[in-house]
C-alpha cells in the first residue's frame, strides 16, 4: 500500500491508524510500488482550523473524508498534537466507510492510553465535553468509554494520594523456563550455562545505585514490583538474598510489594516463604488458561492442576492479596475454553484478574508461524474479553487499569480488575504515568516524570545481558542526570 502525506511526520502514527482496519498491510510512505493499486492519501492544511483530507482508493473504490477541527494555538507540542488527531480522524473516517463492519471499539484512539486521554479531556474540557470529545471526535463506542469512565473513578483517589517526591520501584528477572509461544519479551532461558550469580551480582549494584541516588535527592519509594521474566526461576536462596538487598536499600517497612511469580512450574513453599518473610505484599499467579491442551501449545510446561497446587501453597503460606492472568485469544481457544478458564479462576477466588488480550508481536515465534494456529475470530475475543469482565464483576471486582498494545486482536485491551482492598498502587502509577519509576535490571526501563507529568523521560537498561552488566555504572549516571531534572 502507498501512503502519500504532506505531513511525513505523521507517517507513524497514520500507519497504526491503517492498521487498525488492514493489521498485515506494508505501507510505503509515497513510494512507486508497482502492481499494488491500494493508496492512501492524507493531507492536513491549516488556515485558520485544521481541514484533513483523507482518501483510500483500492481496486477502483474510492472512499474519502474531510475532517475539520479548531485551531487551538497554544505551544508548538499542543499545536502538533492537535494537527496530528485531525489528520488520524480524517483517515480513520476515511477508512472506517470502507471497511463499515470492522470492529474498532476504541475507535481512532492508537498510542495513548484512553484513560488518560479522558483524564487530560476532564481537566481540560471539563467532564461533559470530554465524554462528548471521545464519543464524537475520537469514535469510541459507548462501552468502552464506559470502561474507561469507571477506570479513571477508580484511580482518582490513589492518583491524588501520590506524593511529589514518590516514586515506583521495578526489579527485573529476564529468565523464563521455556519460552512461550506468544512471547516478545526480552526474557531468556535459565539453562545450566546461565551465570545467574553474574547477573544477579550486577543487579544488586544496580540496586545500590539506585537507592543511594534517590535517597541523595530526597526521593521516597512507593511501591515495589519485581517482575521477568520469572522472578521466581530463582533459587530461594537466590530470591532471599535480592530481596534482602531491595529491603536493605530501601524503606519498604508497610509498602506495597508485588512480586510477579507467574508461572506455577518455579514457585515453591519455600521461595514462598521467602517472600512472606521480607513483607513481599502481593503476589501474582499467571495461568494465562486453565485448559491443559493450551497450555501445552503455548509452551507454558505446566497443567492447571499445578495452577492450583500452586494457588494454594500462596494462600497458605498466607498471601492475602492474589492476582491471576489470563488470555483472551490464545490459539485453539473459543467461548468455550474461556468459560472453563474463568470458571476454574473464580474457584480459586483471586483478589485481582488481569483480562489480557493476546498481542501477536513480531517478535513471537506466533508471529512467524500465525498461519499454523487456529486464531480465534475477533469477534470471538470481543466475546471472551467481556466473560473476563462479567466473571471480575460476580467475584466483586472492579477495573482499575488498562492497557492497549499494538498487534492486538481486534484492537482490545488489557483490563486489570481487583477487590477494592487490593487494588496494585504500582500497577496504576506505571500505567498512567503519573510516578517516576526506578527500574533495575536488564531491559528495564527507568522513567522520570517530569514537570508534574508534562514531559517524560526514559533510560532503558540494556536488554542483553553482558552489556546490561558492563554498563551498569554509565547506566545510573544517565538515571541520575534524569532525575536531576525532576
Ligand atoms: S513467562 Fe512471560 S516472559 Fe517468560 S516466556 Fe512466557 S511470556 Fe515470555
Amino acid at each position: 500500500m502507498k501512503l502519500i502525506t504532506n505531513r511525513p511526520e505523521f507517517y507513524n502514527d497514520l500507519c497504526e491508524e491503517i492498521r487498525l482496519f488492514l493489521p498485515r498491510a506494508e505501507i510505503a510512505l509515497d513510494a512507486e510500488t508497482e502492481g499494488d493499486d491500494s493508496v492512501i492519501t492524507a493531507m492536513l492544511s491549516a488556515d485558520g482550523e485544521f481541514t484533513a483530507f483523507a482518501e483510500y482508493v483500492c481496486g477502483g473504490a474510492v472512499f474519502s473524508h474531510t475532517h475539520r477541527a479548531p485551531y487551538r494555538g497554544g505551544s508548538e507540542i499542543v499545536e502538533k498534537r492537535y494537527a496530528k488527531r485531525a489528520i488520524k480522524t480524517a483517515v480513520f473516517r476515511a477508512l472506517r466507510k470502507a471497511f463499515p463492519d470492522k470492529l474498532i471499539p476504541w475507535g481512532s484512539l492508537t498510542g495513548i492510553r484512553p484513560t488518560r486521554l479522558l483524564r487530560e479531556l476532564i481537566e481540560t474540557e471539563g467532564y461533559p465535553e470530554a465524554m462528548r470529545l471521545m464519543r464524537e471526535e475520537f469514535d469510541v463506542e459507548e462501552s468502552k468509554l464506559s470502561l474507561a469512565d469507571k477506570i479513571c473513578r477508580v484511580q482518582a483517589p490513589i492518583l491524588e494520594s501520590a506524593g511529589p517526591n514518590e516514586f515506583g520501584v521495578y526489579v527485573g528477572i529476564p529468565f523464563c523456563r521455556t519460552r512461550c509461544l506468544y512471547c516478545s519479551f526480552a526474557s531468556q532461558l535459565r539453562t545450566k550455562k546461565t551465570d545467574m550469580a553474574a547477573y544477579l551480582a550486577a543487579l544488586h549494584r544496580d540496586i545500590e545505585l539506585g537507592s543511594a541516588m534517590a535517597k541523595d535527592k530526597g526521593l521516597a519509594a512507593r511501591s515495589f514490583y519485581m517482575g521477568g521474566g520469572t522472578p521466581t526461576i530463582l533459587t530461594a536462596g537466590e530470591l532471599d538474598a535480592l530481596l534482602d538487598k531491595v529491603c536493605s536499600c530501601y524503606d519498604t517497612a508497610g509498602k506495597e510489594f508485588t512480586v510477579e511469580a507467574g508461572r506455577p512450574d518455579t514457585i515453591t513453599l519455600e521461595k514462598l516463604n521467602v517472600m512472606k518473610a521480607h513483607g513481599v505484599t502481593r503476589v501474582s499467579v499467571n495461568p494465562q488458561t486453565m485448559c491443559d491442551n493450551t497450555l501445552r501449545l503455548v509452551g507454558r510446561d505446566h497443567t492447571s492442576d499445578d495452577i492450583i497446587r500452586c494457588f494454594g501453597e500462596v494462600r497458605s503460606v498466607g498471601f492475602d492479596s492474589v492476582n491471576m492472568d489470563l488470555i483472551a485469544g490464545l490459539p485453539g481457544e473459543t467461548e468455550t475454553e474461556m468459560k472453563a478458564s474463568l470458571a476454574a479462576a473464580e474457584a480459586l477466588e483471586p483478589d485481582c484478574l488481569t483480562v489480557h488480550t493476546l498481542a501477536i508481536k513480531r517478535a513471537s515465534r506466533l508471529h512467524e508461524r500465525m498461519d499454523e494456529y487456529a486464531l480465534p475470530s475477533v469477534e470471538t475475543v470481543e466475546t471472551m474479553v467481556e466473560m473476563g469482565r462479567e466473571t471480575a464483576e460476580k467475584m466483586g471486582m472492579l477495573p482499575y487499569y488498562m492497557y492497549r498494545q499494538k498487534y492486538m486482536a481486534g484492537n482490545l485491551e488489557n483490563v486489570g480488575y481487583s477487590k477494592p482492598d487490593s487494588i496494585c498502587i504500582y500497577n496504576i502509577d506505571m500505567m498512567e504515568d503519573a510516578l517516576s519509576i526506578m527500574a533495575h535490571g536488564a531491559g528495564a526501563m527507568t522513567k522520570c516524570v517530569i514537570d508534574g507529568g508534562r514531559r517524560i523521560e526514559r533510560v532503558p537498561n540494556p536488554k542483553d545481558i553482558a552489556t546490561y552488566i558492563e554498563k551498569i555504572e554509565s547506566t545510573n549516571r544517565a538515571r541520575e542526570e534524569l532525575f536531576g531534572q525532576k
